[in-house]
């Protein structure tokens, strides 16, 4: 049974609006508001510029008042990749919702189809059998959808492996009932970070023809294709100036980590580090040593070590539970006891998924706390 804690004995908030960042409680995920705001800008003029749709993927961040931001700004609608996740967003008002993903199983299908009666909602589909699947489902609540095949441009994830399966697949869904074809999704994750530029620009050249091939096939059959949606931050740049895609799915670009900020970038697309993780120093118990209150449960490290913000010669060496290892070099002057330090985390999106809400910074004043309603929300 659940005994409920004294009053007094309730976690205080991480912090409080007006707070200075020294107030913050750790471990506490702190966006920059202004890198942020910046970065959103700059990718939805980017896109405007070359009269492409931004759909900002939602799964990089889980928070529906980051998307809130970016629709204001003029994005045509979000990516969740699961189908719980959107339920948050729905919520908060949003109702252009594309599921970049599959989605098989009775009971997401169910939940799929409460939602769309919510929300305009589009969904991939790779396969004739979860199409047939899927339209049952929305028959069932009277529901509609919209669907995206996907094709598999290269990443051997998910999607129909040749233009064949995909005018075949376009055609059972436009003979069934509650769906209609609404284009194509056509995402390569393995090009996102690529390091050298001309090593991603080149791996997409042969993506973008795999894509141009799937599209003749459609034309050829007569099925028209209103959509084309994939890219991400890592080929934003060359996703927008393509004539194949009318949406990009970006999502890292509006927080950056070490993952996409150890790439190259094009000097006319800079994206700021706008997401860190605030830490404590808990322990220093030799002077080649700090021990942060920061551990696999507030960052992931499977992209590598989060990167310790502005000391020179110390960096961050191991990740434990609950614990982060800084080593400092001889000579070097590394944070002391007490100290609150920022660190750049390896990968937002499972980062994100660790935090009950970001603190949202101007400058050092907390302006807001921002839950990540859909945190956890991954079936
Ligand atoms: N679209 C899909 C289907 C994805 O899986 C991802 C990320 O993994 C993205 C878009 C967004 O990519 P990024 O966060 O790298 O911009
Ligand atoms: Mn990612």
């Amino acid at each position: 049974t659940h005994v409920a804690a004294p009053a007094d004995l309730c976690v205080q908030p991480i912090a409080r609006v007006g707070d200075p960042l020294s107030a913050v409680d750790t471990p506490a995920l702190v966006l920059d508001l202004d890198a942020f705001e910046d970065n959103l800008r700059t990718m939805q003029v980017l896109a405007e510029r070359h009269g492409v749709e931004l759909r900002p993927h939602a799964k990089a961040h889980r928070c529906p008042e980051i998307s809130l931001r970016q629709l204001a700004l003029g994005a045509v609608g979000i990516c969740c990749q699961k189908v719980t996740e959107v339920i948050p967003f729905i919520a908060a008002g949003i109702r252009n919702i594309h599921i970049s993903n599959e989605v098989v199983g009775a009971q997401k299908l169910a939940l799929l189809a409460r939602l769309a009666k919510q929300a305009q909602i589009t969904v991939c589909v790779d396969d004739a059998r979860a199409a047939q699947e899927l339209s049952d489902a929305m028959l069932a609540e009277k529901a509609s959808v919209g669907v995206l095949v996907e094709i598999d441009v290269g990443q051997k994830r998910c999607g129909v492996q040749s233009p064949e399966e995909l005018v075949a697949l376009a055609q059972l869904v436009e003979r069934l009932p509650q769906v209609c074809f609404a284009g194509i999704q056509a995402y390569h994750g393995g090009l996102q970070h690529k390091r050298s530029l001309e090593q991603r620009q080149k791996s997409w050249d042969k993506a973008v023809k795999l894509i141009r091939k799937h599209l003749q096939a459609l034309e050829q059959a007569g099925i028209a294709c209103p959509v084309v949606t994939g890219g991400g931050t890592g080929t934003a740049a060359f996703d927008v100036k393509s004539d194949v895609f009318t949406e990009i799915q970006a999502g890292t670009y509006a927080f950056m980590d070490t993952d996409y900020g150890g790439i190259d970038w094009d000097d006319t697309l800079a994206f700021r580090h706008s997401l860190f993780l605030l830490a404590t120093v808990m322990s220093a118990p030799s002077p080649d040593r700090a021990v942060l209150d920061v551990g696999l449960k507030s960052t992931t490290a499977e992209s590598g070590m989060p990167g310790l913000v502005g000391y020179e010669g110390v960096r961050c060496v191991a990740v434990n539970d609950e614990h982060s290892m800084l080593s400092i070099d001889e000579g070097a002057q590394g944070p002391r006891l007490g100290d609150k330090v920022r660190l750049i985390p390896g990968h937002c999106d499972p980062t994100f998924n660790l935090h009950d809400c970001v603190v949202a910074m101007r400058g050092d004043r907390v302006e807001a706390v921002w839950p990540i309603s859909a945190r956890g929300m991954s079936r």
